[in-house]
C-alpha cells in the first residue's frame, strides 16, 4: 500500500467527488429520520495543504485553490454553497490551509441523529483516523479491507445512508472490484446512494467498465465524468468520473445544468476540457 492521499487532497478530482458527496448529503437531510454514511477508503479524515505531501505535487492549487476563489453565476454558487462553507469553516482568514478528507466534511454535514462509518486500511492512515474521531460517538472507525466493509457493513441500521468507495487504483483490476461492489451494494442495499470513484486515464478502459456496469441490470445508475486536459499530455491525471447509485432526483439536472459548466471552466488545465451526464441505467 504506498497509495497516500496527503499528494492529492483538495485536487480537481477531490472537488468533484466531494462536491457530489455533499449534493447528495444535502438530499439526505430533507428528510427528518437519521442516516448512515459509510466510507469504505477514507484517508486520513484532513489534510494539511502546507504540508511536504501536498507542497510536492501543489494539486489543490489547480483544484480548491482555484474553486474557492472563483466568481460564480448565482445559481452555482447557491449549489455549491454547503461543500465551499465547510472548506471555508475549517480555514481562519483568506488563506487556504486545511482540506477536509470524505471523514472530516461528511463529519461536519451530520445532524445529531446521523452516524458515520470510516474504514481505512493503512496502518498509520487508520491511526490519524481513529484519533481524530476517538471522541466523537457519531463515527466509527474500521480497519479491514475495504472491498469486504461493502459487504459487512450493509445495509445500515437506519435503512437510509450512502456508501462512498474511493479506492487508490493502485493495482489492477480496481474497475471490475467497482462493478462487484455495485453487483454486492445492489443486492444488500437496494434503495441506498452508492457514490463510487474512478480515475479517466484511457478511454477504452471507461468504455469497458460503463458496459460492465450496464449489464449488471441494476437500475438508477448516473455516470458523471469532467475531463479537465486531453488524453496523454502527460502521465498525470486528465480526468475524473463518479457512478451514482440511486442519485437524489435532482441531482443529474443540476450538475448537468447548473455545476459541470462552470466547475469545467474553472477547473480547465487546457485544451480538451469537457464534462458528461449519463445514465448508465434508467428506472426499471
Ligand atoms: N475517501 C478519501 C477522501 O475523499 O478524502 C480519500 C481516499 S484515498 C483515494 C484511498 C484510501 O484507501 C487511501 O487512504 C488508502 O490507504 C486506502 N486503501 C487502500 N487500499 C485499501 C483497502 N483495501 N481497504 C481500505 N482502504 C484502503
Amino acid at each position: 500500500m504506498n497509495y497516500r492521499h496527503a499528494y492529492h487532497a483538495g485536487n480537481f478530482a477531490d472537488v468533484l467527488k466531494h462536491l457530489v458527496l455533499t449534493l447528495i448529503i444535502e438530499h439526505m437531510k430533507l428528510k427528518p429520520a437519521p442516516f448512515r454514511v459509510i466510507d469504505t477508503h477514507a484517508g486520513i479524515g484532513q489534510y494539511d495543504l502546507a504540508s511536504t505531501e501536498a507542497g510536492k505535487t501543489g494539486e489543490y492549487v489547480d483544484g480548491i485553490g482555484r474553486l474557492i476563489n472563483a466568481r460564480l453565476t448565482p445559481a452555482a454558487s447557491k449549489v455549491i454553497a454547503p461543500y465551499l462553507d465547510v472548506v471555508k469553516s475549517m480555514n481562519s482568514g483568506v488563506d487556504l490551509n486545511v482540506y477536509p478528507g470524505s471523514p472530516a466534511l461528511v463529519r461536519h454535514l451530520l445532524r445529531r441523529d446521523d452516524r458515520l462509518l470510516v474504514n481505512e486500511l493503512h496502518p498509520e492512515d487508520h491511526a490519524v483516523l481513529k484519533q481524530r474521531f476517538d471522541c466523537d460517538p457519531q463515527t466509527k472507525v474500521m480497519q479491514i479491507d475495504g472491498w469486504t466493509a461493502v459487504k459487512a457493513v450493509l445495509p445500515p441500521k437506519e435503512r437510509r445512508g450512502v456508501i462512498l468507495i474511493d479506492p487508490p487504483f493502485e493495482i489492477a483490476g480496481e474497475l471490475d472490484r467497482l462493478v462487484a461492489a455495485i453487483s454486492d451494494i445492489a443486492a444488500r442495499f437496494a434503495t441506498g446512494t452508492a457514490l463510487l470513484w474512478y480515475p479517466i486515464k484511457d478511454e477504452r478502459d471507461i468504455t469497458g467498465f460503463h458496459r460492465n456496469v450496464q449489464r449488471l441490470g441494476v437500475p438508477k445508475i448516473l455516470n458523471i465524468s469532467m475531463m479537465v486536459r486531453d488524453f496523454g499530455l502527460d502521465a498525470g491525471l486528465p480526468g475524473t468520473g463518479l457512478v451514482v447509485l440511486n442519485p437524489p432526483f435532482t441531482l443529474a439536472e443540476t450538475m448537468r445544468t447548473v455545476v459541470l459548466p462552470e466547475l469545467t471552466k474553472i477547473l480547465s488545465q487546457g485544451p480538451g476540457t469537457s464534462h458528461a451526464i449519463t445514465w448508465l441505467a434508467g428506472e426499471r
